[in-house]
């Protein structure tokens, strides 16, 4: 459901996306791994147009998107909206509302952009905040929440878009280490239900179990992808050997 295209950004002198092409299908799921600095964290943000590309085609799911300078206009904002309706964002830092309670937190998209009544709302939340389990939390404020469960509260916000895909950035490279486990549970249960996801992360055992195939950047580009027992035991790409001799 999602594709993109000869997608270029660049960032004043320094093009941080030389040109990538991804195709995602139904049901896929997808794990980025890179350096820091390789253009993970942008080329995901240019998935869901939060960040748009100087050059290239976003398509998420029939919703196509034609970026760069001179397609600029009303007809081309409405596209950037619905495109983003259709995906949904899990962060590094959780980004959650500090004076809403995980409720709250989790339908606030749903009935703000989705325009859902709160009393259908209501009930999706609660189903959500289970699936994650955290519905004994429902009415905590995130300042009374670890960032385990913070991170939980922000899937099941992103799930309650009802979106064609959930891209994460890192999830758990802001917690600490004995609440990555609880994370990446949730997340492994969400690929079992099929669900399409593209996921930034270092974690190379998680990677290993979850993905359908990975997919390795270096200087802006894809330089590698491939199947999971594939890329860990004989990556074709010297960065890939290299990158991965540092993190296993
Ligand atoms: P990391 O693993 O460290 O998160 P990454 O592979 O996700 O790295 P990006 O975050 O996509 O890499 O960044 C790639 C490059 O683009 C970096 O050099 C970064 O400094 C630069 N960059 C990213 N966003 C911006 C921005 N908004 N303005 C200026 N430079 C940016």
């Amino acid at each position: 459901p999602v594709q993109v295209e000869g997608i270029r950004k660049r960032f004043g002198r320094t093009e941080v996306l030389a040109g990538v092409d991804l195709s995602v299908q139904r049901g896929e799921v997808v794990v980025i791994m890179g350096s820091s600095g390789s253009g993970k964290t942008t080329l995901l943000r240019c998935m869901n147009l939060l960040e748009e590309p100087d050059e290239g085609t976003v398509s998420i799911c029939g919703c196509v998107v034609q970026c760069g300078r001179r397609v600029r206009g009303r007809k081309h904002r409405q596209q950037v909206q619905l495109a983003r309706q259709r995906t949904g964002m899990v962060f590094q830092q959780f980004n959650l509302f500090p004076h809403l309670t995980a409720l709250d937190n989790v339908i606030e998209g749903a009935c703000h952009a989705r325009g859902l009544p709160r009393v259908q709302a209501v009930p999706l939340g609660e189903r959500l905040l289970d699936r994650v389990g955290l519905a004994a939390k429902r009415d905590e404020h995130p300042a009374r929440l670890s960032g385990g469960q913070k991170q939980r509260v922000a899937i099941a916000r992103a799930l309650a878009m009802e979106p064609e895909v959930v891209l994460f950035d890192e999830p758990t490279s802001a917690l600490d280490p004995e609440l990555h486990d609880e994370v990446l549970s949730v997340i492994r249960e969400l690929a079992a239900d099929g669900m399409t996801m593209v996921i930034v992360t270092h974690e190379t055992q998680f990677a290993r179990d979850v993905a359908d195939r990975v997919v390795f950047m270096d200087g802006g580009v894809i330089v590698e992808q491939s199947a999971p027992e594939v890329f860990f035991t004989r990556p074709t790409n010297v960065r890939a050997r290299s990158f991965l001799r540092l993190v296993e």
